[in-house]
């Protein structure tokens, strides 16, 4: 079987840690709408999150990063006034980077940098970046500030209310033709529960993603990232409100849409706390279940990638 996921970052590495454990050939459809350069170095978060997180050397304790990190080159550019005092990059990070970096400029394509970068462990499964283009999102505040997401999301923790969320770039992005192919031969396809605006939102944004989904023959089912009306962690809250969509794992459902009306899901999985929506949702032409979906361990989440199978394998 040929699963193909759409994923951010630590949501979508908790998700695909479960998602690998089932027999099947996983790809995972990576955001990369929260790239960034600091001092000439092209930073994919999300892309980090979930290969760290496969290859088992991520900072579990934190939630981001590698594990046993040290920061001296920050401490050191920060001494010649450089830096970023508001992202912290560990030196083993800062390496990944560097490799990154060095790679792209040689000219492959994110794709194959991300290929070569992970052939480094056993993952288990293949990471696609969702676009080889440089589509950054941007937040535009009600205060009027134009701001990279990461620096509104980590230096501001999101402070000033977003007004809006743009693509920056997108006019002149495709989707990588991996991505399109991955999702046009996958036999099931599964929205992990990552952030609905800035992860899977910006991927769907993408030129040629929504109509693959569309045609793609594999049933599309996603995974609630709210739970009993609160976002499990972080602060998907604050983006949900701004494209007017509550937090809320029925309203998150109803925002993507189900596919016989044109939307983009066969099905919808929710918590137990939100059993109460599942007739609502049935009624709506969602095959929709409800159970645990606190993503404890890889067990935990190989065991929510099977509800969601089940819901369309009936
Ligand atoms: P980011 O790119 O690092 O922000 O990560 P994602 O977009 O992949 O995921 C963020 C979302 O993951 C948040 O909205 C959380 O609510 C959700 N999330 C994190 N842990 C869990 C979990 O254990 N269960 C569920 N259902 N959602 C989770
Ligand atoms: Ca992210």
């Amino acid at each position: 079987m040929r699963i193909t996921v759409l994923a951010g970052g630590v949501g979508g590495a908790r998700f695909v840690r479960g998602v690998r454990e089932l027999d099947a050939e996983v790809s995972v459809v990576v955001n990369t709408g929260d790239d960034l350069w600091l001092t000439g170095l092209r930073v994919c978060p999300d892309l980090d999150s979930i290969m760290y997180a496969l290859a088992g050397v991520s900072d579990t304790e934190r939630g981001w990063g590698r594990a046993g990190e040290t920061e001296r080159i920050s401490a050191e550019l920060a001494e010649w006034g450089l830096g970023w005092p508001w992202f912290t990059l560990g030196d083993l990070d800062l390496a990944t980077h560097i490799a990154r970096t060095s790679l792209l400029r040689e000219g492959l394509r994110l794709t194959e940098v991300t290929e070569r970068l992970s052939a480094r462990w056993p993952l288990g499964v293949r990471l696609l970046p969702a676009t080889d283009d440089e589509v950054e999102t941007h937040v535009v505040t009600a205060d009027g500030q134009d701001l990279h997401f990461e620096e509104w999301w980590v230096r501001t923790r999101a402070a000033a209310a977003a007004r809006r969320f743009v693509q920056r770039g997108v006019e002149r992005a495709h989707a990588t033709p991996e991505a399109l192919a991955a999702i046009a031969d996958a036999d099931v396809v599964l929205l992990a529960p990552s952030n609905p605006v800035v992860s899977i939102g910006t991927i769907l944004g993408l030129p040629g993603i929504r109509s693959a989904l569309r045609d793609t023959e594999a049933p599309v089912v996603g995974v609630s990232p709210i739970i009993g009306g609160a976002v499990v962690r972080g602060m998907a809250d604050a983006c949900l409100a701004t494209i007017g969509v509550g937090t809320d794992a029925a309203a998150v459902a109803r925002h993507y849409g189900a596919r016989r009306d044109g939307g983009l899901l066969d099905g919808w999985l929710v918590d137990d706390a939100d059993a109460a929506s599942v007739a609502g949702l049935r009624g709506s032409g969602f095959a929709a279940d409800a159970t645990g979906l606190w993503m404890t361990d890889a067990a935990e989440s190989a065991r929510i990638a099977r509800a969601a199978l089940a819901l369309v394998s009936r």
